[in-house]
């Protein structure tokens, strides 16, 4: 198992938005998604720390809007994927499936290629955190603005084919409304509505439902479970490809 990968901090930027920002030596952090700069400035600032690193999951003006005006301010390493690089700020190091970069000592950053929501999309295997930005949400999938439903299904499959235990850090605070689409799905879960009652409380509360464990989704996001034969069934979707019942529940989503 990767060792845990402690107090890594969400920094809300816009409505939703969630910047994750790793400490890695004392005094300094890496971020993942920096849409924009004031807020992880202001961060850092009451930190008394510095960045070291930007890592990109893709190209979206939400996820990248604060790269160059950090980089200006902290002279930090942007890092992004070889195959989006032309859309992307200018990247100091370019990566691809299975590259790994050191982000201190002990810490690394392993690539996972995870096209669907955009073609070059990345997801980070930080410790023990995915940081996987707008492909899987909590209970949700991003939706598919450039890859296929096949593309995504089997970005999805690579990320469900993580350890149970790994935390979830995804790009946007979208939990409570991916929610009450599962619950539409299978409205007489009591489960689902323990979940709700439970992440309510934690957004009331001015906290974030995330991270969460991998376990929690493999059990109830849907899109993670557009091959379980038993979910199939209750949805009357019986004998469809994991591929056609994924892009179904897509679109059903889409018109949620
Ligand atoms: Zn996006």
């Amino acid at each position: 198992m990767s060792p845990p990968t402690p107090n890594v901090e969400p920094v809300l930027v816009g409505r939703d938005n969630l910047v994750w920002m790793i400490p890695t030596i004392p005094g300094c952090y890496v971020a993942i998604d920096p849409g924009e700069a004031g807020p992880v400035v202001d961060f850092l600032t009451a930190q008394n720390a510095t960045l070291s690193h930007i890592l990109i999951t893709h190209h979206h003006g939400d996820h990248i809007g604060g790269v160059e005006p950090l980089r200006a301010r902290y002279g930090c390493a942007v890092i992004g994927a070889e195959a989006d690089a032309h859309r992307l700020p200018s990247l100091d190091l370019t990566v691809r499936e299975g590259d790994r970069v050191a982000l201190n000592r002990q810490l690394m950053a392993d690539v996972l290629e995870v096209p669907g929501h955009t073609l070059g999309h990345l997801a980070y295997r930080i410790g023990d955190g995915i940081f996987c930005g707008d492909t899987l949400f909590g209970f949700g999938c991003g939706r598919l603005f450039e890859g296929t439903p096949a593309q995504m299904w089997s970005s999805l499959s690579k990320l469900r084919a993580l350890p149970d235990d790994t935390r979830l850090f995804a790009g946007h605070e979208y939990t409570l409304v991916n929610l009450d689409f599962t619950r539409s799905l299978d409205p007489d879960n009591r489960e689902l509505a323990r979940l709700r009652h439970h992440f309510m409380t934690i957004l009331d509360d001015g906290g974030f439902t995330l991270p969460h464990p991998l376990q929690l989704e493999k059990a109830f996001n849907p899109f993670l479970n557009a091959d379980n034969p038993v979910f199939l069934a209750h949805l009357g979707l019986t004998g469809l490809d994991p591929v056609t019942a994924f892009a179904t529940l897509r679109e059903r989503r889409n018109h949620f």
